[in-house]
């Protein structure tokens, strides 16, 4: 177990680590600045290797309350036709699966799948290949997808129709009948409740999640960087609305500012969990 949150128990679901594309293409406001760079691996000094590229965790974290399983995030999954990077094209490899054994955990026992947003790194293992054909991996689970990042990823694909991720990761769920769409504050259980972070897609939600007075926040995609915390105006390459999603993570810092919750980072180096404080006009990550 990573941690617990009252009644709520976090697991970690590990799929992989991989150095994804070079930092100053992935922060554009970092290139040609080595002021800026040298702040960025001061703020996050394992989430830049010596050869400058930027490394992250694809992971999603499995949450076991009394009453339900929630998988948050379904990584980049097994056979997928991704493009780029290449690591994460037609892979063959049963960590994350295996990590949900050892959380204890079979995927007829998940109730719940969320995916804070349709990108292909958290909706891959959605579906798995069977027979040659795309099925639920979670064959009892609801699937809550946000309702916008739905209308916005079902006709983003170079023709006018659905992403190849889409097809694969999506659909499938959906034409089973297992998918349910959110907005909103939508609440999940008695713990966990969706906070709307828009930006990094249209329908991006970041997670909260309380129990007996505790509580933690999961980013989700709002931030990719513990360095972004101290600059949430800093651009990510792959926000599809760029002021948007910096609006969403100054009003996510806030709320976990004030909250005092646990924060977990979907895409921070591992441990990937710490707290936020509030720092001048902006924010600060410590590991905890
Ligand atoms: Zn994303």
């Amino acid at each position: 177990m990573l941690i617990r949150i009252g009644d709520v128990e976090i697991w970690r679901i590990l799929e992989h680590e991989l150095a994804m594309a070079p930092l100053v293409r992935v922060y554009p406001d970092l290139d040609g600045d080595p002021d800026a760079q040298a702040l960025f691996r001061d703020l996050a000094p394992r989430q830049v290797d010596a050869d400058g590229m930027w490394v992250i965790p694809v992971q999603s974290f499995l949450l076991k309350s009394p009453s339900h399983v929630i998988l948050i995030d379904a990584c980049v999954g097994n056979d997928k036709s991704v493009s780029q990077p290449p690591e994460w094209a037609n892979r063959t490899d049963d960590r994350f699966l295996a990590g949900l054994t050892a959380a204890g955990v079979t995927p007829g026992d998940v109730d719940y799948v969320l995916c804070t947003h349709l990108h292909v790194d958290h909706t891959g293992w959605n579906t798995r290949l069977l027979d040659g054909r795309w099925v639920p991996t979670f064959p009892k689970a609801r699937y809550l997808l946000p309702a916008e990042d739905n209308a916005h990823f079902s006709v983003a694909g170079p023709d006018g129709g659905p992403t190849l991720s889409f097809s694969e990761s999506v659909a499938p769920v959906i034409a089973a009948g297992q998918a349910d769409f959110v907005s909103g504050a939508h609440a999940l259980g008695d713990h966990v409740t969706l906070v709307p972070a828009p930006g990094h897609t249209p329908g991006h939600v970041s997670v909260h999640i309380q129990s007996n007075g505790a509580q933690a926040l999961i980013t989700g995609d709002a931030m990719h960087s513990p360095a972004q915390c101290a600059r949430p105006d800093w651009r990510f390459a792959w926000d599809v609305d760029t002021a948007q999603a910096a609006e969403s993570r100054v009003k996510f810092l806030g709320l976990a500012a004030e909250s005092g919750a646990k924060v977990l980072g979907s895409h921070f180096p591992l441990p990937s969990v710490g707290r936020v404080t509030a720092k001048g006009n902006a924010f600060r990550f410590t590991e905890d």
